[in-house]
């Protein structure tokens, strides 16, 4: 393998994947502005012209600052890569630091630290903008400069306290466990990921936000009810205070074993009434019981153990480097290089999973919900959703492809008809 070809193969992906992503969207911005004049007849009776303008012009709002920031994040890579800027960091931290530091490992840990923290000063611009001035304009939100600044103090204590272990061992196997480090890198990633699936809900999302068991009365009897008849422990339901930080209102399913619970925005709870938040647990406890969960983590463990079987065959390549820009260091060291390398290019070629992910994604939603109109009531299901969309201001009108291609969750036009075939008269 040459490294031109190498640079060949790099450029024309980045190429592509950025044309195709800036295609899909302006798909989905002519889209929502040509269904912008009238509420889709099916939804006529229960959504007003208002609501649906708002939606439209908030999709149109984040649709034109993705667009820029799928084209920064190019330049940003093509920066990185063919224009030098790694390699550039790269000589000057290993000329700074020396190789012999901390057993050799003050060198590649400083460099992943520090092309981490590039990152986030470059993104820091467009998290402000979003934050501060689009959902601001749509009433969104709900932060103030305080919570924002401790947000990312926050944010890089964890990258330090969790992120240097986490290096430190894999640079260790990398190193040290024999060519086939990459199956002992993947259970370490593997088993860091499951970890932090009962770490995350028990200690990292309460530095953030406060969990309260729920309280009022007469909702909780019925959540109770619920739950029994769903056999999941009540006591795994938390109400979150999103409405600090935004208005956007949501409910999600997280953890695994004892960490596993069910979390309710407080937003959320403020728009629905009882028999709708009811049917939003049941969705939320049918991907428990459906075991959504452990699926997904099996389809993770074996994309990733191709991704690093790959990765094992590129960090041998010296094509890989120099195609890329970089020069590798001749004593070796170039473990947290091709982790950097792979990490920024992975995700060129990874876009043409997006579409099976995502239907996979949809798939799980609508037996969800099957299984929420089985133990609850379809019709509050679908209130509630219709609520949710108002107050997220999400496009009832989304581009066809776009929802195929990239929706996480089936589009209204889709889901609702559904539920409602299955909503117990
Ligand atoms: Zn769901």
């Amino acid at each position: 393998m040459s490294s031109q070809i190498v640079t060949l193969i790099f450029a024309a992906a980045l190429l592509a994947s950025t044309l195709l992503k800036l295609w899909l969207t302006t798909r989905q911005i002519r889209h929502v502005a040509q269904h912008r004049a009238q509420v889709p007849p099916a939804f006529a009776a229960h959504v007003s012209l208002a609501a649906h303008q708002k939606a439209a012009d908030y999709t149109l709002a984040k649709g034109r600052l993705q667009m820029l920031m799928q084209v920064l994040s190019a330049a940003v890579l093509v920066g990185w890569t063919l224009m030098g800027g790694l390699e550039w960091l790269n000589q000057s931290l290993y000329a700074a630091i020396g190789r012999e530091a901390w057993g050799g490992y003050a060198y590649p840990i400083a460099l992943l630290l520090a092309f981490n923290l590039i990152g986030s000063l470059i993104d820091l611009p467009f998290e402000l903008y979003s934050t501060f001035v689009l959902e601001a304009r749509f009433g969104f939100n709900r932060t103030d400069w305080k919570t924002f600044l401790t947000d990312q103090i926050k944010g890089l204590v964890l990258l330090l306290v969790l992120g240097i272990p986490l290096i430190w061992a894999l640079l260790a196997l990398m190193r040290g466990s024999g060519p086939q480090w990459w199956i002992w890198t993947w259970a370490l990633w593997f088993g860091f990921s499951l970890s932090m699936m009962l770490i995350y809900p028990l200690v990292i999302a309460p530095l953030f936000n406060k969990f309260t068991p729920l309280t009022d009365g007469a909702l909780k009897d019925r959540v109770e009810a619920l739950f029994a008849r769903a056999g999941f422990a009540a006591k795994g339901l938390f109400v979150m205070d999103a409405g600090r930080r935004s208005a956007h209102g949501n409910a999600y399913f997280t953890g695994l074993g004892a960490a596993k619970r069910v979390v309710l925005f407080d937003t959320l709870l403020e728009r629905l009434d009882p028999p709708e938040v009811e049917a939003v647990l049941a969705h939320e406890l049918g991907h428990f019981k459906l075991r959504h969960v452990p699926k997904r983590l099996a389809l993770m463990a074996f994309l990733s153990l191709a991704g690093f079987a790959l990765l094992g065959w590129l960090a041998q390549q010296p094509a890989f480097y120099l195609g890329l820009g970089v020069r590798p260091n001749l004593l070796g060291d170039n473990e947290a290089l091709a982790l950097l390398l792979f990490g920024m290019t992975l995700p060129v070629f990874s876009i043409l999973l997006t579409p099976l992910m995502a239907q996979g994604s949809r798939k799980h939603e609508f037996e969800a919900d099957a299984y929420a109109c089985q133990h609850s009531e379809g019709r509050a299901l679908a209130s509630a959703l219709l609520k949710l969309h108002e107050d997220n201001a999400s496009t009832l009108t989304p581009d066809p492809l776009v929802a195929r291609w990239t929706y996480s969750h089936p589009p209204a036009a889709e889901r609702l008809p559904a539920i409602l075939a299955q909503a117990r008269p």
